[in-house]
């Protein structure tokens, strides 16, 4: 039997970034703990001649995440962030300066607007927020100076996803470049620059890392947009350390088979929630009911397991009743580890250029590796308890 052309994501997740005979066939790359590095010779240090200059810029433990990465998001290079909110930003710096205009998705992820109302705007950066489900339509909202378009599928919270190709083929057009977040769907369930976006970003905090004890960012760029994120990385000192990379290197060996469980369980949770009468909407791409569902079928090859649900109507109390005693969904922001999380937020004091009117309460889960069955359980009773205290409230 001839062997397939390209090898299978687990192949490739087992052996991305590693080289055994590097470091005495170790198969994983030790720790690097290195500021300095030191040269044989003048004439090497003055052309830099060595793998290795300086810690800072590069060291054993960053290159193998970094090719790792590159090769999953089919990029011309990858660099490290110590956050995702800060690869998000610094993806931003490196493409746009003082005078120019910027677009970005009014279901953003929040801390991401907060840099675009600070920040960004201190520096003459100028940020309008365009409605997520626009497409095409994006074309109306560039400027002389827009120079590039932000975009995360699905948004966070409320899980709209953009046409992405519409926008980026609009932007491309124009001369801007697109920024992606593809924290949901990873590279594994998305490749954003062969949908036409320049530089796509990952928290690698979550699925990357995937065991919620390290904060880590990657941004990754094609050839349209590399040698500003190179070097600008360079410039702004950016670095992580080893330990964090390590963590990153380690989860993303076992990566596709915690998003199968992910993906697996979150959409068996999303489709029991929508036959729970205490459940009005359930904002998952992956079900049939999801608005652009289409678009989540044309664009991606799997599901991660992060989604949200309206609430019937109801006081707040009775969220708080649901969520307060929940066995297995602890309340946390994060999401991408193995443990599930919950957590609640009202979209209406984040948006700016869209509504939102959906008059339940909006709950966004994390489905971890635990038993979906023991999950369903705990939700169970979570919406017995929701159910009992939006009948106590109706009455008093
Ligand atoms: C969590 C998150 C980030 C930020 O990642 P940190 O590592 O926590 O800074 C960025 N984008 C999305 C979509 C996220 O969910």
């Amino acid at each position: 039997m001839d062997a397939p052309d390209e090898p299978g994501i687990g192949t490739v997740l087992a052996h991305a970034g590693s080289h055994p005979r590097d470091h005495w066939g170790f198969v994983n790359p030790p720790v690097y703990r290195g500021s300095t590095v030191v040269f044989p010779d003048v004439d090497t240090m003055s052309a830099n001649a060595q793998r290795y200059q300086y810690g800072r810029i590069r060291n054993p433990s960053s290159e193998a995440l970094c090719e790792a990465i590159a090769g999953l998001e089919q990029a011309q290079g990858t660099v490290l962030t110590p956050s995702g909110l800060s690869a998000c930003t610094f993806a931003m710096l490196s493409v746009l300066g003082a005078g120019d205009h910027f677009l970005v998705p009014d279901n953003v992820y929040a801390p991401v607007r907060d840099f675009c109302d600070g920040a960004a705007r201190r520096f003459g950066i100028e940020t309008t927020y365009y409605d997520p489900l626009i497409g095409a339509g994006i074309d109306a909202l560039f400027r002389p100076n827009t120079r590039a378009v932000f975009t995360e599928s699905p948004g966070s919270h409320t899980f709209e996803l953009p046409d992405l190709p519409a926008i980026a083929q609009a932007a491309r057009r124009r001369d801007a470049l697109v920024l992606m977040d593809n924290t949901w769907a990873t590279p594994l369930y998305l490749k954003p620059l062969v949908l036409g976006v320049d530089i796509s970003i990952l928290a690698a905090t979550k699925y990357v890392a995937g065991h919620s004890d390290a904060l880590l960012g990657t941004v990754s760029a094609n050839s349209r947009a590399w040698a500003r994120v190179a070097a600008f990385h360079k410039q702004l000192g950016m670095h992580v350390g080893p330990d964090d990379i390590t963590l990153a290197l380690r989860g993303l060996r076992t990566m596709e088979l915690r998003l199968q469980r992910h993906q697996d369980s979150a959409l068996r949770i999303a489709r029991w929630l929508e036959r729970q009468p205490q459940v009005a909407k359930v904002l998952h791409p992956a079900l049939e009911s999801h608005p652009q569902h289409a678009l989540w079928k044309r664009d991606f090859a799997g599901a991660s397991g992060v989604f949200s649900f309206v609430t019937a109507e109801a006081p707040f109390e009775a969220v708080k009743a649901m969520l307060d005693g929940m066995d297995l969904f602890a309340l946390g922001r994060s999401w991408g580890g193995f443990e599930s999380l919950a957590m609640t937020l009202d979209p209406r004091v984040i948006r700016s250029a869209t509504p939102w009117t959906e008059p339940g309460h909006l709950v966004r889960l994390q489905v971890g590796l635990e038993d979906a069955d023991d999950l369903i359980a705990d939700l169970s009773r979570g919406l017995a308890r929701f159910q009992a205290r939006a009948r106590g409230t109706a009455r008093t």
